[in-house]
């Protein structure tokens, strides 16, 4: 493998850019996108990385070190489907990883497709041992891009090139690999109810050879019987003596500390356990690789694109929080798997024809216990000790509502029953005021914002409503939007309690890394304020193609005149 050259080698000549021609265009395209990596998170243990992961990219490529979403809702499939098409919510569509669907009268989850089904049978959401509240929402199995508005850079690619570049989403999470795949790719995610990699009838009607002879093998029980081990001995961990810590979450038997025994592989919880553990990404890591090898990605002169979304480090901070052992093990073992996916890329493909850029879907916060024990405000927000029947009845008496005031809180947003919304004798406008002005009282509530004040554009122009106004989709958005303070969040999804959760536009959550590095890229540190709209117009004016359809962000000078 290539190995970093010189740190912070600056060009000092200028260059024309022109658009990559044909014949100079990388190979392949890797987007490597880490769930809740956090900005801070990559470099915080920098001298106990190893080779050719984080290391290659930080000190051989172009490295953002000021990058954030722009969006408020730093949810899974708002950040993934931000750095897929270059543009906000607002456009694309996916104003959240649940949103009250108007038409149907239900909430519904992002990639759930009725028209479509899954080929494997047995793969759906298991709402038994579903942990993902989001999942538990689908009321359907199939799954697909649909509900993306616009185009993503992968489609773009597609286009361009008349279907002849090869696109190909892989993810853990089937959020995590639609939203990459766009329209046009073929995505693949783990099912934690079959234990493989499955697809849906939106992408084929069956399965590869390849695909299905790696599910024959039972890619999932290679763990059964093991357990997740720390790599070094305990006391050289920063987080080494503080391992159990009462924040923590116990899911399906995982316990607090090390060793995380995954079990005989017969428990209905294993393949989750699988999923908060490096375990996961493993498993991401193999399908990956074989995809790259099987579909002859990168082989010939026609780019293709590669998206690998790697979800563990999300699960790791939802359960044990980004400041836990666990997560600092995790850090590590990913580091490890980041250089192995490089190393093959390189034998197959070569990093010099491989233009590799890593992000993240969104930060995320520390657990309230460990900022507490700093002296850091911060904890968890319940609502249900809130008075909201006093202040629904106030409500209800001065606009003369006899029914429900509020169909759902799917969040960030409130959105009122459809017969107070269709209540032509209600003001709305000063309804959602009513609501903000209550919710506004409550404790933890840091800013609720009324839609039809952002229709109205009367805000004052700050970063917070900026924010707001970027996740704002008139079809999709709720009537109030809703934000915690800082450090504060709901840590109950229907029942099962988590250490920390991100979603809101605090920077922790907004925070993320930008890296492009391979295609013989030179490293460069950039400090300016960038956002993660910027990548998919970066990688569209690199390859010479048109942006995708809603793209906002601009072209990232650093990595185009490098
Ligand atoms: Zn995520």
């Amino acid at each position: 493998m290539r190995m970093a050259t010189a740190i912070g080698l600056f060009l000092v000549t200028s260059i024309i850019a022109v658009p990559a021609g044909a014949e100079e265009r990388p190979r392949l395209i890797l987007q490597i996108t880490v769930d809740q990596l956090r900005g801070d998170l990559p470099t915080r243990y920098y001298d106990r990385l190893g080779e050719g992961g984080f290391r290659y990219l930080w000190e051989s490529g172009v490295v953002y070190r000021n990058a954030h979403h722009a969006h408020a809702n730093t949810e899974t499939i708002v950040g993934h489907t931000t750095l897929a098409t270059g543009t906000h919510p607002s456009k694309h569509g996916m104003v959240g990883n649940l949103w009250f669907d108007r038409e149907t009268g239900f909430t519904t989850y992002n990639v759930e497709d009725p028209n479509y089904r899954l080929l494997t049978a047995g793969a759906s959401v298991d709402a038994k041992t579903e942990i993902d509240p989001t999942q538990r929402a689908a009321r359907s199995e199939g799954r697909s891009p649909a509900a993306i508005l616009v185009t993503t850079f992968s489609d773009e690619l597609r286009s361009n090139t008349g279907g002849e570049a090869k696109v190909i989403g892989v993810s853990v999470k089937d959020r995590g690999a639609i939203s990459m795949a766009g329209h046009s790719g073929t995505a693949y995610w783990f099912s934690k109810a079959s234990g493989d990699f499955v697809t849906s009838s939106y992408y084929l009607d069956q399965y590869p050879d390849w695909v299905a002879a790696f599910n024959a093998k039972k890619p999932a029980q290679r763990f059964a019987g093991k357990s997740w081990e720390l790599m070094h001995r305990q006391d050289s961990y920063q987080f080494g003596d503080t391992d159990d810590r009462e924040w923590e979450a116990d899911v399906g038997g995982f316990g607090r500390v090390f060793p995380h025994e995954y079990g005989d592989g017969t428990s209905p919880y294993y393949t989750t356990l699988l999923t908060l553990s490096p375990a996961g990404d493993e498993l991401v890591l193999d399908f990956a690789k074989l995809a790259l090898e099987e579909e002859q990605l990168g082989r010939d002169a026609v780019t293709d694109y590669l998206s690998v979304s790697f979800s563990s480090t999300d699960y790791v901070g939802h359960v044990f929080g980004p400041s836990s052992l666990e997560a600092e093990d995790n850090i590590l073992r990913l580091d490890r798997t980041l250089s192995e996916l490089l190393e093959f890329v390189d034998e197959k493909v070569g990093l010099e024809n491989t233009l590799i850029v890593l992000s993240a879907d969104h930060g995320g916060p520390d657990t309230p216990g460990y900022l507490e024990s700093l002296s850091i405000p911060a904890g968890y927000i319940d609502p249900d000790t809130w008075d909201k029947e006093s202040a629904i009845t106030r409500i209800k008496d001065a606009f003369k509502i006899k029914g429900e005031l509020i169909a759902t809180y799917d969040h960030p947003y409130l959105y009122f029953s459809s017969d107070v919304k269709n209540d032509e004798k209600i003001d709305q406008e000063l309804l959602e005021a009513a609501v903000v002005d209550e919710l506004s009282k409550f404790p933890g509530v840091s800013l609720a914002v009324s839609s039809s004040a952002l229709r109205r554009g009367n805000l004052p122009d700050t970063d917070l409503y900026r924010a707001v106004t970027n996740n704002f989709n008139s079809k999709r958005s709720g009537e109030v939007y809703i934000v915690f303070e800082p450090n504060w969040f709901i840590n109950d999804f229907d029942g099962l309690t988590v250490a920390s959760t991100h979603g809101s536009p605090w920077t922790y959550d907004t925070y993320v890394p930008i890296v492009f590095a391979g295609a013989g890229l030179k490293a460069q540190t950039v400090d300016r304020a960038v956002q993660t709209v910027d990548i998919a117009v970066t990688l569209s004016t690199y390859m010479g193609i048109k942006p995708p359809s809603g793209a906002v962000g601009v072209p990232l000078t650093e990595v185009l005149e490098n």
